[in-house]
């Protein structure tokens, strides 16, 4: 378990198969659509059912008509026969089809609302489950964005395109087999060219998912400037450094660049469609005309009726299959990413029990770890052992780029080392359940999330809410005050946008802090707190945070030297490797550089 599950040669041809040949995007397609029948299955059959059923009223009443013109034609000849039944029959088809309409919506709004939220719902879960290590493949991340980014409208696009190819396949063979009644030949005229039309859209599909697949880049790009100008924080730059036309100059060519080949690629498809659909219709008629005129197909008044019919539905339906079926070779490359993205194994999925006994304080040991980042050649950490005693406070200190937040993560589970080993107790941190990590463990990065809910929301969450605890953490974090002024208490919501309060990076930070400590985890770090702050607002901020981990064991990194004092243990991180270990008064004993930098710093604190 400890060695890496997906590295780059293995998750590499995942990506490649995602770019895959037709047959295998083509299995995906109908795969997703499987999955979109086992999210709401009712509605999904109810819907396929009379999309079957609709279909197949275009053929009925082909047949019908040529009933009712072989009747009429029966009566006029001063024979016996009865024209109304079919008439009957005919307007029966029609009012069915009516009544079918509003089962359709029905069963429509319960997928859309029940169906593609179920879908959607899984893939965001298993984005947070896969192994963080695969999100620095760029390819990889590449593959993620556009499933989060397009999932809603492809989902749509996938069950549209669905809806087409039965809407117009089902009552374009029913019309085929009017004619194949009629004589068999006529089928073949109108096939054989039909064929390659429509393997043409599939092909012209997939060269459309192809471009928006490689404008992924240039699309994000063009997504994130248009959104600065709605950004509060870069509305101000924007107005300060008079950057307005700067951006939209960029943003247009990001923009232009994805819609210039997009318009291509349309365009080409459509021109070769329409050019080979003209042909197809040209053939088809010329076939259909010497068939009646030179007598080969023995036909009567009502075979022509019918015959005419039939082609003209054929040219209309054929026309709409052929853009259900380029949607087909569309929508199937975001099916292929999915299916791929679902596929990976759920190294972060959440299992239920969490048993008490495993919250029990151990040591945390790193065993010659070794790690360096998917993609590039530098070892960020560098065969570096340490042992944490249970409820130590350790201050991990460092240059900037030492490797400081990587160790953390590393020990947090969230990576694993490459070589090497990192135990909790006697087990191996990757061997441990994740719920059971995610009990044990409470972490404050310095790019903690800020999420637009209440104030009591963002300490709690996912927790149920427990008054005395909650008390407890807004004491330690000295959220108090915040707390009284806000104008609805603990319940006001933190987020200007959704017409609530903004905080400052201190007050952030300071829930952040009370979110960690509510966790009521037994292991709880504090990485480098958000760089606006001071010095002595640094200090305040660690100070908190060793209130609220007090009995616990804790990890608070920092490149400045201020909170060391706070810390039972210091060690000293270079290029992934500890270069001095001990307590302040040791280190400022025994190592000059702990204490040279320690006078260089401390003025601030003065
Ligand atoms: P510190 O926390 O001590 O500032 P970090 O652990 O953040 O250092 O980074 C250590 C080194 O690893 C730096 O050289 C940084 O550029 C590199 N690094 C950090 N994150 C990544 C990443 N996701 N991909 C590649 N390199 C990274």
């Amino acid at each position: 378990m400890s060695s890496a599950p997906y590295t780059l040669d293995r998750i590499q041809p995942l990506l490649e198969e995602e770019r895959r040949p037709l047959p295998s995007r083509i299995r995906a397609y109908s795969w997703l659509i499987l999955q979109l029948r086992s999210a709401t299955p009712l509605p999904f059959t109810c819907w396929l059912g009379v999309g079957v059923l609709q279909g197949l009223m275009v053929p009925f009443q082909l047949w019908a008509s040529s009933h009712l013109v072989n009747a009429v034609q029966t009566r006029m000849d001063g024979q016996d026969a009865n024209p109304w039944w079919w008439a009957l029959a005919m307007a029966s088809a029609l009012a069915g089809g009516r009544l079918l309409a509003p089962m359709k919506n029905w069963s429509e709004a319960a997928i859309y609302e029940r169906g593609l939220p179920a879908v959607e719902g899984r893939l965001l879960a298993r984005a947070t489950e896969v192994d963080l290590a695969l999100l620095e493949y760029q390819a990889f991340y590449e593959v993620t964005r556009r499933i989060a980014e397009q999932a809603d409208q492809s989902l749509k696009g996938v069950l549209k395109a669905f809806n087409e190819l039965i809407g117009n396949s089902i009552p374009l063979l029913g019309a085929v087999l009017i004619i194949a009644h009629i004589d068999w030949l006529l089928v073949l005229a109108l096939f054989l060219p039909l064929l390659p039309l429509l393997a043409e859209a599939l092909r012209q599909g997939g060269f459309v998912w192809e471009a928006l697949h490689q404008q992924t880049r240039d699309r994000r790009i063009a997504h994130y400037i248009a959104s600065r100008f709605s950004d509060r924080q870069s509305a101000k730059e924007i107005r300060l450094f008079g950057l307005a036309d700067e951006l939209i100059g960029r943003w247009e060519t990001h923009f232009m660049a994805t819609r210039k080949e997009m318009r291509g690629k349309v365009t080409r498809a459509s021109l070769r469609l329409q050019l080979g659909g003209t042909f197809s219709d040209i053939f088809s008629y010329g076939v259909l005309i010497w068939v009646i005129t030179s007598g080969f197909v023995e036909t009567n008044a009502a075979d022509i009726t019918v015959l005419m019919g039939a082609f003209m539905t054929i040219g209309n339906l054929s026309f709409n299959l052929q853009q259900a079926i380029l949607d087909i070779g569309k929508y199937s490359g975001f099916a292929s990413d999915v299916r791929m993205f679902l596929a990976l194994p759920a190294v972060f999925a959440t299992d239920k029990v969490t048993s008490l006994s495993e919250r029990l304080l151990t040591p945390i040991v790193l065993e010659h770890v070794n790690f360096t980042y998917p993609g590039t050649t530098t070892k960020v950490i560098d065969d570096l052992s340490l042992t944490i005693p249970p409820g130590q406070t350790l201050a991990i200190v460092g240059e900037n780029g030492a490797g400081k937040t990587t160790l953390l993560k590393l020990i947090l589970g969230l990576y694993r080392p490459d070589s090497g080993r990192i135990l909790l107790g006697d087990r191996d941190i990757q061997d441990i359940p994740v719920a059971e990590r995610q009990a044990l463990m409470a972490a404050v990065f310095q790019t903690f999330s800020r999420y637009p809910e209440s104030m009591i929301e963002n300490i709690t969450m996912p927790r149920n809410r427990d008054d005395v605890e909650l008390n407890r953490v807004i004491q330690e974090a000295d959220l108090g005050h915040m707390v009284e002024d806000a104008p609805e208490g603990l319940k006001t919501i933190l987020s200007p946008d959704l017409g609530g309060i903004d905080l400052s990076g201190g007050q952030w930070q300071r829930i952040a802090i009370a979110r960690a400590g509510y966790r009521n985890a037994t292991i709880l770090a504090l990485d480098e707190p958000t760089a606006a702050l001071d010095p002595l607002a640094e200090v305040d901020i660690f100070k908190r945070f060793a209130q609220i981990s007090s009995d616990r064991t804790t990890i608070l990194i920092s490149h400045r030297l201020g909170m060391t004092r706070l810390a039972d243990r210091i060690v000293v991180l270079e290029h992934g490797k500890i270069t001095e270990d001990g307590s302040h008064n040791e280190l400022m004993r025994n190592t000059a550089h702990y204490a040279e930098l320690w006078e260089m710093q401390s003025r601030w604190y003065r």
